[in-house]
């Protein structure tokens, strides 16, 4: 399969447009043209045997054509199930998507991009020097990458950032690996850590020493495996009721609902797709008056969806270029903190279940939902474990919430960090001396 920029359409294949990340004329890569399925031509059960057979058109032709299973299986080793919302008056389910090592879904992007990216670079140069991958994060992304490429084979990491921005928890994420993985404490802000990051691809002396790489969300090894479980859990609901639901996705850079964009489009039974943004309003906005208006991110309760510019909108532009069908197509509702507040304790109320502010956009996406669309049957997409944001939702639900077993285990390991000022000049010293 070949895939193309949104931009210019540079051709490439995928292990290019993964290794690559960005295309050279600043676009997004995206297929040439997405495989079409029958729902029954899948026969496997489990995320890891459907993501395999879903994927395999798009590694064709690569030097990983025959390496889809085994990357899925290892990528794809937590669990991640569709179960229904108890207590619900309608087909009601919820698509946990937070059981991987951070409590986010960032870890299935990131753990597929980190398997794929190991069996590449033995084909993509000779090269011997490891692959030095650099990552500014203010949160979330950041634990995901360094998680994923722990102890990977000829790649290391450098996590940068900003001192007093990042919750304690998301902070032990990033800092509890040691071995190929470096956390930068940055006295500094995000933007600033971003910066840092763009120096070093700029700098000549960088540039010749190290080989560097980034593993930003809009990669397509990240994007994939998303598409994966979009199309999984619209083949377990349809395997079980027989009916293609809805599905509602809290999404930020539109990734996660680009993904579930790509799901429908290969022919799967996804009977609509509603977005759920947080105050940061561009995609409504857009959808209600065509004027793409990208702005300054506003922050929010649902931090990792605090994007003003969603990049992905550029892929959804691709896949859907008239703008009555992609408002034919897709909806998106705003969600501000107070609805987010509100929502946590009035679902914890009645089900007895504790979100995440960013899946508490999803949940008030769907009761706020025309009564006749609500007695159709809709999957809500979780996105991270409500413990990662404990300081949001503990004096909401006036409980503690139980830490999940992964988060539990990197909470309790040693701290490695190295802390800078933002001084791009202190960060170059430190990348060409590491050996
Ligand atoms: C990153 C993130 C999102 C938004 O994902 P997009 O790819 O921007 O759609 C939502 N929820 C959580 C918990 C996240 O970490």
């Amino acid at each position: 399969m070949q895939f193309h920029s949104t931009r210019s359409g540079e051709e490439i294949d995928l292990i290019g447009a993964i290794m690559q990340g960005l295309a050279s004329d600043g676009g997004l890569f995206v297929p040439d043209a997405l495989p079409r399925f029958k729902p029954d031509e899948v026969s496997g059960e489990t995320l890891p045997e459907i993501a395999a057979e879903v994927l395999v058109p798009f590694f064709a032709e690569t030097p990983l054509a025959d390496s889809v299973a085994d990357i899925c299986n290892s990528a794809l080793n937590f669990p991640l199930p569709l179960r229904p919302v108890p207590g619900a008056e309608s087909d009601l389910s919820v698509l946990e998507l937070f059981h991987g090592p951070t409590a986010a879904f960032k870890d299935v992007g990131a753990r597929f991009l980190a398997a794929t990216m190991e069996r590449a670079l033995p084909h993509v140069s000779a090269d011997a020097r490891p692959l030095t991958i650099l990552v500014a994060t203010s949160g979330d992304t950041g634990g995901a990458v360094a998680a994923a490429f722990h102890r990977r084979e000829g790649i290391r990491v450098a996590v940068l950032y900003p001192r007093g921005q990042v919750s304690a928890r998301q902070e032990k994420q990033l800092t509890c690996w040691g071995d190929n993985v470096r956390a930068y404490e940055i006295d500094g802000t995000f933007d600033d850590c971003q910066a840092m990051v763009k120096e070093s691809f700029a700098d000549a002396t960088c540039r010749e020493r190290l080989r560097l790489s980034a593993a930003n969300s809009i990669n397509l090894g990240r994007l994939l495996p998303q598409m994966a479980y979009h199309v999984a859990a619209s083949i377990w609901h349809w395997r079980q009721h027989g009916t293609a639901a809805g599905f509602i996705v809290p999404t930020g850079n539109l990734g996660n609902g680009l993904a579930c964009m790509w799901a429908q489009a290969m022919g799967f039974p996804i009977r609509e797709i509603v977005l759920a943004v947080n105050a940061n309003r561009t995609i409504p906005d857009f959808l209600a008056t065509g004027d793409w208006q990208p702005r300054r991110s506003q922050v929010t309760l649902a931090s990792a969806m605090d994007v003003g510019n969603p990049s992905n909108m550029e892929r959804l532009r691709d896949l859907i270029p008239d703008f009555d069908a992609l408002r034919a197509a897709i909806r998106a509702f705003p969600v501000e903190d107070e609805q987010i507040r509100q929502q946590i304790a009035k679902d914890y109320g009645r089900y007895g279940e504790v979100w995440c502010p960013h899946t508490a956009t999803g949940f008030w996406t769907f009761d706020h939902l025309s009564p006749e669309a609500r007695t159709l049957p809709w999957v809500v997409c979780a996105t991270a474990h409500p413990a990662k944001f404990e300081s949001i939702v503990e004096p909401i639900i006036q409980r503690e919430v139980d830490v999940p077993p992964a988060l539990e285990a990197l909470l309790t390991k040693p701290t490695h960090k190295i802390q800078l000022p933002a001084d791009f000049s202190a960060f170059r010293a430190g990348l060409l001396e590491w050996s």
